[in-house]
Parts: structure tokens; sequence; C-alpha cells
């Protein structure tokens, strides 16, 4: 939309969209509260510190503390309220923190659908794929697509789909091409499981995604 790639932060002229127009602020508007929303993503210290160094945010950390979503932290990731980017715990213990404890995708996937109990929405973000993609790293994709594997194979056996509805899907690909090192044009995945599923058969870009779930849960 800005013409150009500027990585996970966003352009000047998305930041309005962002603050207004956010999955987010579009559930505030149609009556949901801070508490019904939840972002279940963890960041570890040293992200906060550059990030409030720089005054500079990702995508998704802007959109949800414009809309008074707290961030959780490496605490929250230990008392096991939040995921880590990595869905299990591997890259953080060894980068990060080595105390950190180990968290299995299977874990990890009943942490989300317990988050997911606990509010209306909620939203995971999962970005190796793309910084994968970038690398070309054979290796490295077939441990990524194994963890995002189990990890959705654990969410499909807590998912009732007589009542809950799990939204997957991307803004671009990328890892599916390793011989380019770019983003690529390929159609993205949208899969819709559960209730309300149904309401996306339509849906023909991820433009489609938020306003149709809008107005799904608007109804409820
Ligand atoms: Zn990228």
């Amino acid at each position: 939309m800005a013409g150009r790639h500027y990585g996970p932060f966003p352009h000047s002229t998305s930041k309005p969209i962002l603050k207004e127009q956010s999955v987010y602020a579009r559930l505030k508007e149609a009556g949901y509260v801070v508490d019904d929303l939840a972002f279940a993503n963890a960041y570890p210290q040293r992200f906060f510190v550059h990030a409030w160094e720089r005054k500079r945010w990702t995508v998704t950390t802007y959109m949800a503390r414009k809309a008074g979503i707290d961030l959780h932290s490496s605490n929250d990731l230990r008392a096991g309220i939040a995921i880590s980017a990595g869905i299990n715990n591997h890259v953080w213990r060894n980068r990060l923190d080595p105390s950190m404890p180990s968290v299995s995708e299977e874990e990890a996937a009943q942490r989300f659908h317990e988050i997911g109990q606990q509010h209306v929405f909620s939203l995971f973000e999962y970005y190796l794929t793309d910084k994968i993609g970038h690398e070309q790293d054979f290796g490295k994709a077939e441990d990524v697509l194994h963890t995002l594997d189990v990890f959705f194979e654990g969410l499909l056996s807590h998912v009732d789909p007589s009542r809950d509805l799990l939204l997957i899907s991307s803004d671009h690909g990328n890892l599916e091409d390793l011989s380019i090192k770019t983003h690529t044009r390929n159609p993205v995945p949208l899969i819709a499981y559960g209730s309300g599923a149904d309401a996306f058969r339509e849906s023909k870009s991820l433009l489609d995604v938020t306003p149709t779930l809008v107005e799904l849960m608007a109804q409820r």
C-alpha cells in the first residue's frame, strides 16, 4: 500500500488506518471492550526497550496498543498466558533466556485455545514463515512447517466447531517458493473452521476478512 516493503514497521500512511480500522478498532466500534480482545504473542524485554527508544512499533503491536490492549511480556510467557513468536519456546530459550520453560507445540495450541475461551477475539501472529522465506533455508523451512503442523493439529483438536471459529490466513506468500528471496504474489490460503465459517465462503482477498469477521461478530 505504501509502494514498497517496510518490514514489520508501519509506514506513516498506514498508521491512521491501523489506529482506526484494525480488527481491534472495528470490534471495539461494534461494542466489544478491551477485555474481550486478546493479542497472544509474548515479546521479550529488549523488544520493548527498542520500541520505546525508537518510538517504533510493529504493525500488530501498534494496532494492539492503539486499541488499548496490553502487550504480553516474558513474565506472561513464563506464567503460561502468552505464546512466543516461535510457538514452541526453543528460540527464546536458546537466544534470550535459557530459564524460560520449554513449551511444546501441543501445549502452545492448548494455551492459545484457553486464551480464546477467555476472550471474544484472540489473535496470534506467526512470522517465521516470512523470515525463513527471505533466508531461503530449506532445513529451517521444514522445521517451521512441522511446528505449524503440530500447532494446527492441536488447535483443531481443541476447537469446538459448534461455538468456536478458527481463522488462519497470511498477508503474502514467501516460504512456498524458496527459489526466490522475496515475497511472492501467489494466492494465500484462508482457512475458516467452525461456527460462522460459511460467511467467508465468498472472501476473495485478505481485505474481506476483517469486515466479514466484524459483521459476523456484531450479529452475536
Ligand atoms: Zn517479508
